[in-house]
């Protein structure tokens, strides 16, 4: 087997797969060849090249197929079985399938690049919210295109899911950050999964029951330490760590997400550069929610680890009408803040959520500095993980479907109706929710508008956790309204899968929504969103229109406005009578939203394009 390695990494060194599977697919015929599954970046793309990989059963050997520039293809077959150690490589000229040339065509990668991303949270390791789900899937979607992609978060031991990090192991690497006026040391851990460097961050702080940002009392604390060492860690991995026998290097962007990563710039700016260290890396600060912009008493700013005379980066003072009492002088540091006029590129996770941030509504306070940053803000709708919330194949619910036949749908929805204890009806909507329990994701209307809603003929079903209140209101009404209500209190994944696949309708009058997620999985699952017009669900739910396209209708759901309980029921009354009496119709529905597109492949074109825009300017803080 040893003799053939050499082999195996060269070519792999070159290999650009064209989708997710096909990377998975090369990972699993290396790894029932025998080999170590090594990211392809480890030896550098040297040239991009059309390259896909397949697997002939029959013939039980492996071929590899690969353009070069004046157009040969060369097949190499080497004996996957071959214990001696002796290669046999083969080369011959066949014609390229012409489909998989085009889609390669599409999917070329320009340049690679090297790309850190900087996160709270990345799925399957930890998960809240929809910032888990993009972290997990973006750094994936750009692998693939052949980018060397390397995503920084913490190690979080809660005593619960500690087994996601199992595959994971200790570099040895350790290192001391200079903050919280000590030497706080930090380890790394690391996993190689899907082409992407999985890089946890280790300390004490990150060990401790609840989720990544508080338990049962509510946040940490010392939420400020955590994500500051996170941030000073993160700086250094790509300097610091061998991975795969060479560090990443300073050439690199970083893609920091939120005010948890949003040191970052700060750092770069104010630490390295001034020593000649980062002189051509860029950041790109990524948007996900304006609302949390890790705003701490400006007294705490010396332990932020930034030289003292960068204090005004991240100074920001309340207004007087928002301290709290006369003698608060409203002086505080906001690390959100700080990355939005250091870092050199800004980019939402949706175009709506791009423009509304500028406004006095959505911008949080930061509307003014935003817009002075409009020539480099940017919006691009997140894609989703079509391989995990893919409902041919989703290991979470009890029955499969598609496009072309739906049956499978009906079938979910009558065990989700069993599962909930509701009458098992398929003519009946079942109308879901997920998502935190929260102002934002404006579930006080929902509490305000269902004695009326449950005056039709429905199933309601929420899943949920966060807002005490809120839980508490589930559960009292689902003992008043025993036949139509069921709230589910938690995080439940698998939960989360089935609700979507069993719903009829999934609501989501969210006050304002930088992207939104469930509304991506429910179109996916034939599961018709009806939403507040607002953000990213304003970008992605296109409103019904039965009289469109001759008759045949357009649209894929509701999208409501203004944000009332009356504009809610109107859009859901609308809803659930073309649901009973315009089969059709809600057939078209279902299969249009289907049938959208919501890879990740169109958003990390575009992700490209602005680093491309990035290197077009010397970095902002130089
Ligand atoms: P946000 O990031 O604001 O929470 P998104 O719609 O962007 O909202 O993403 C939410 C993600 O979290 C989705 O993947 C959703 O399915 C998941 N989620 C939210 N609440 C729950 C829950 N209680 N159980 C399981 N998954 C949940």
């Amino acid at each position: 087997m040893e003799a053939l390695r050499p082999f195996y990494s060269s070519y792999f060194s070159v290999a650009l797969s064209p989708s997710g599977s096909a990377v998975r697919r090369r990972d699993a015929v290396l790894a029932e060849a025998g080999f170590p599954i090594h990211r392809h970046g480890n030896y550098e793309c040297l040239r991009p090249m059309g390259c896909v990989l397949k697997k002939n059963k029959k013939r039980r050997s492996l071929l590899f197929k690969e353009t070069d520039d004046p157009g040969n293809v060369e097949v190499y077959i080497p004996s996957a079985a071959d214990d001696a150690g002796t290669a046999t490589e083969t080369f011959t000229t066949i014609e390229l399938d012409e489909k998989e040339s085009s889609e390669d065509k599409k999917l070329h990668t320009i340049v690679q690049r090297i790309i850190i991303f900087v996160t709270s949270e990345a799925a399957p390791y930890s998960k809240t919210g929809g910032l888990a789900d993009v972290c997990g899937s973006l750094p994936i979607a750009l692998a693939v295109r052949g980018h060397r992609v390397m995503v920084v978060s913490p190690r979080y031991l809660n005593g619960v899911s500690d087994k996601k990090y199992a595959a994971s192991f200790d570099t040895g690497v350790r290192i001391k950050v200079p903050c919280f006026g000590d030497q706080p040391e930090v380890g790394f851990f690391h996993e190689y999964r899907a082409g992407v460097d999985w890089v946890f961050v280790d300390h004490p702080s990150y060990h401790r029951p609840g989720n990544p940002y508080g338990d049962e009392n509510g946040a940490f604390g010392d939420n400020q330490f955590r994500f500051t060492i996170l941030c000073h860690a993160a700086c250094e991995a790509p300097l610091v760590l061998p991975l795969g026998g060479y560090t990443y290097g300073q050439n690199c962007f970083f893609l920091v997400n939120d005010w948890h990563a949003g040191l970052v710039p700060l750092l770069l700016a104010a630490k390295y550069r001034p020593h000649g260290v980062y002189k051509d890396a860029r950041s790109i600060l990524v948007i996900h929610n304006l609302a949390h912009q890790g705003v701490e008493p400006a007294a705490t700013y010396h332990k932020l680890g930034l030289p003292p005379d960068w204090y005004g980066a991240v100074e920001w003072v309340f207004p007087t009408w928002a301290r709290t009492h006369a003698l608060d002088k409203g002086e505080t540091v906001n690390i959100l803040k700080g990355a939005i006029v250091t870092v050199d590129r800004i980019v939402t996770v949706s175009q709506g959520y791009a423009w509304e941030i500028t406004t006095g509504e959505g911008g949080c306070g930061l509307q003014d500095l935003l817009s002075n940053r409009k020539s480099v803000l940017n919006g691009i709708t997140n894609g989703i993980d079509i391989d995990e919330w893919d409902p041919t194949s989703d290991k979470h619910i009890p029955f499969h479907y598609s496009i072309d036949n739906l049956s499978g749908k009906a079938k979910c929805k009558a065990a989700l109706q069993k599962e909930l204890c509701f009458a098992i009806r398929s003519e009946c909507p079942v109308i879901g929710f997920i998502g935190r329990l929260d102002y934002q994701k404006g579930t006080d209307l929902i509490m305000m508008a269902i004695p009326e809603l449950l005056q039709h003929d429905i199933q309601f079903v929420m899943l949920g956790s966060g807002d005490r209140q809120t839980e508490n209101w589930m559960r009292s009404t689902e003992s008043n309204y025993k036949e139509k209500f069921r709230g589910w209190v938690g995080f439940n994944i698998p939960v989360s899968h089935r609700i979507t696949a069993g719903c009829d309708m999934l609501l989501m009058p969210s006050r304002f929504e930088p992207c939104g997620l469930n509304q991506l999985y429910a179109m996916r699952y034939a599961t018709v969103p009806v939403v507040h017009k607002t953000g990213g669900l304003r970008d992605t739910v296109e409103n019904f229109d039965p009289f469109a396209e001759n008759g045949n209708g357009r649209g894929t759901g509701w999208a409501f406005s203004p944000l009332t309980k009356e504009s809610m029921l109107t859009a859901l009354r609308l809803a659930i009578t073309t649901f009973r009496k315009h089969k059709a119709s809600w057939e078209g529905l279902m299969k249009r939203g289907m049938s959208r597109d919501s890879t990740w492949d169109n958003a990390a074109l575009k992700y490209e394009q602005v680093f491309e825009w990035a290197l077009m300017d010397p970095p902002y803080v130089k």
